[in-house]
């Protein structure tokens, strides 16, 4: 806990003396806020009820002094609401660079768990609400026990009995505000829980829309939508019900306050014990006391969603990145590309079954090695620890001899080249996401990657050539021809360690042509792991490895393994 309090008012650091000065002016205009009344008093008791005949040069510099109290108090709460909000604005803004940067180093297993649109509101929506309390906490908590302190020591040095009776009120407005504070909390939750579901039909429907219509069922959908989208108006209407309750029953209480005040107050009067400018000032300063109150309400939803955006942000924030740098991690050299399996077993954290058992495994320098085996085998999981995607739970995984485990993680990975069935390309234009292989390249380098991936014809032809954008707005492309684009990056990376899994089996012939042929480009003297499904695309590999649910079932030529008549020689037997 304690160190969790330490990490909230750390954000404060860097902007200590601009909150102080905040904190200061907010203190000096809720002072000045306070005076207003006592001077109205003061013109109507001391100096009207006095020496009429100096009373209009008082009333003038009265004036002035009211004119002065007006310019501090808004020219302070300019400085409050615009330097406060500043000062919120940053530390929220650098506490997203910190969560966006953290989440940046967490790896493979916690995006497997958590779902992307959960993340993007963490980065956005917890830290906004943040944000407001880290700049109106504190000064509002400030500005209304001053102001409450305040009229209450000035309206009890008036007059006591009148201001213990108003005091006694108070009570209901607290229970009032604090019954209406849950009930209107819990309301407010579920206006966005259902607003999160209307939300979440629509983009379930209109991502799927291919489908509705040709399953013919838009009217299953609209009444699908119709039941959130009913279910969120029920929701609204309670909560409309609850506000305008809390409102109103609030305001006939200080209504009642005030009939009391008048009554009692004039009733005072004619027992002299109360003039009228003191009635007067007690009607002025009713509002200080029973505003604060009215905004507990407002205060404590605010204190609770900073605390839940807080805590949050904290879950995230606390999570150790599982593989990292050791602290004298080896920079690899330039390297020959030899990677060995010993005695690696592995399984996902939360599927506690194992997906690999005693792997070992010994790949030559240059050599090019076909992956083979039933979906699920464990294919793409053996490749993703190479680059410690994920980190084997036993035996031991080395490049040149060195244990991946003690290499220096950009290093290692900047030494392994993917090209996968899925291509992910960035907003951005063609030419960007082929640098993305390497960000220092130059145009010309970009250009002749993209020859070697056969992909200059086909990006010549779009409307901008390299500068076409990507994405949403931009151009779409087939999946060879961003298999394609995947490929360049990997020619500008220049990785000795090749990794090509499944990255032909999405496309048709015609495609998987064109790309075999760079991918053999690719290939060239570096040392490859191809996983293939269709094993014609892997016929003619160095040595083929046929990885089982078992482990290691058999390694060999293709002829070689055809003749051992196994599990190879079976799945060829059902393809062809
Ligand atoms: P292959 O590439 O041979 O088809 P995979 O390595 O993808 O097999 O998967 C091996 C096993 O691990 C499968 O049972 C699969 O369901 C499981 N698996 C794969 N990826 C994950 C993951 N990210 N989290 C949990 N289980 C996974
Ligand atoms: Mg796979």
């Amino acid at each position: 806990m304690r160190p969790t309090v330490n990490k909230f008012f750390s954000y404060y650091k860097p902007y200590l003396s601009m909150f102080i000065s905040v904190l200061a002016c907010s203190l000096i205009t809720s002072v000045a806020t306070l005076v207003f009344p006592l001077l109205v008093r003061y013109i109507t008791k001391d100096v009207l009820e006095g020496d009429l005949s100096t009373a209009l040069n008082e009333v003038y510099w009265v004036g002035g002094l009211m004119l002065v109290l007006v310019a501090i108090q808004n020219i302070g709460n300019y400085f409050v609401d615009y330097k406060g909000h500043e000062i919120g604005a940053r530390m929220e803004s650098d506490m997203r660079s910190e969560l966006f940067a953290h989440m940046q180093k967490l790896p493979h297993s916690f995006y497997d768990k958590e779902k992307t649109g959960r993340l993007m509101s963490r980065i956005t929506n917890d830290l906004l609400l943040l944000s407001e309390l880290y700049h109106h906490g504190p000064e509002d908590y400030m500005k209304y026990l001053v102001r409450f302190v305040g009229a209450f020591s000035i309206l009890f040095f008036i007059n006591a009995p009148l201001t213990i009776a108003v005091f006694c009120f108070l009570p209901f407005l607290g229970l009032l505000a604090l019954y209406f504070n849950k009930r209107l909390n819990k309301a407010i939750r579920r206006n966005k829980e259902r607003i999160g579901d209307v939300n979440a039909q629509v983009e379930d429907s209109l991502s799927g829309i291919r489908d509705v219509k040709s399953f013919a069922n838009e009217i299953v959908e609209i009444g699908k939508f119709d039941q959130a989208n009913a279910r969120f108006f029920e929701s609204r209407k309670i909560t409309y019900k609850a506000e305008a309750l809390f409102y109103n029953s609030f305001e006939t209480v200080i209504q009642l306050i005030t009939i009391t005040v008048i009554i009692f107050g004039s009733a005072s009067i004619v027992n002299a014990a109360l003039d009228l400018p003191d009635l007067l000032t007690f009607l002025l300063y009713i509002g200080f006391m029973i505003e604060p109150i009215q905004r507990l309400n407002h205060m404590s939803t605010q204190l609770q969603e900073g605390v839940t955006g807080f805590q949050r942000f904290m879950e995230v924030m606390n999570l150790k990145p599982s593989i990292e740098n050791k602290s004298n991690a080896i920079i690899l050299p330039e390297i020959h590309g030899e990677i060995e399996f010993r005695q690696v077993s592995f399984y996902y954290e939360e599927h506690l079954d194992r997906v690999l058992q005693n792997i070992s495994l010994r790949i030559q320098p240059g050599e090019y090695v076909a992956l083979v085996g039933p979906s699920g085998a464990g294919k793409t999981t053996l490749c993703s620890l190479i680059p410690r995607f994920y980190d084997a739970i036993d035996g031991e995984i080395l490049i040149d001899g060195i244990n991946v485990r003690n290499i220096d993680l950009e290093s290692l990975r900047k030494r392994i080249g993917f090209v996968l069935q899925d291509v992910f390309l960035f907003a951005g234009t063609v030419m960007d996401n082929i640098r993305y292989g390497n960000q220092a390249a130059s145009d010309e380098e970009i250009i002749a990657a993209a020859k070697h991936a056969n992909a200059h014809d086909f990006i010549m032809n779009l409307p901008n050539g390299y500068d076409s954008e990507i994405g949403q707005r931009g151009v779409k492309l087939s999946g060879g021809q961003k298999q394609r684009l995947s490929i360049a990056r990997v020619f500008l990376k220049n990785p000795p360690i090749l990794i090509l899994d499944e990255a032909t089996s999405a496309l048709d012939n015609e495609s998987e042509k064109i790309i075999k042929a760079s991918l053999e480009l690719l290939a060239k003297g570096r040392t490859t792991i191809i996983i293939a499904h269709r094993l014609s695309t892997i016929r003619n590999a160095g040595r083929i490895i046929v990885l089982t649910e078992d482990g290691i079932a058999e390694q060999g030529t293709h002829d070689e393994l055809l003749a051992r008549n196994g599990v190879y020689a079976n799945l060829y037997a059902t393809q062809f």
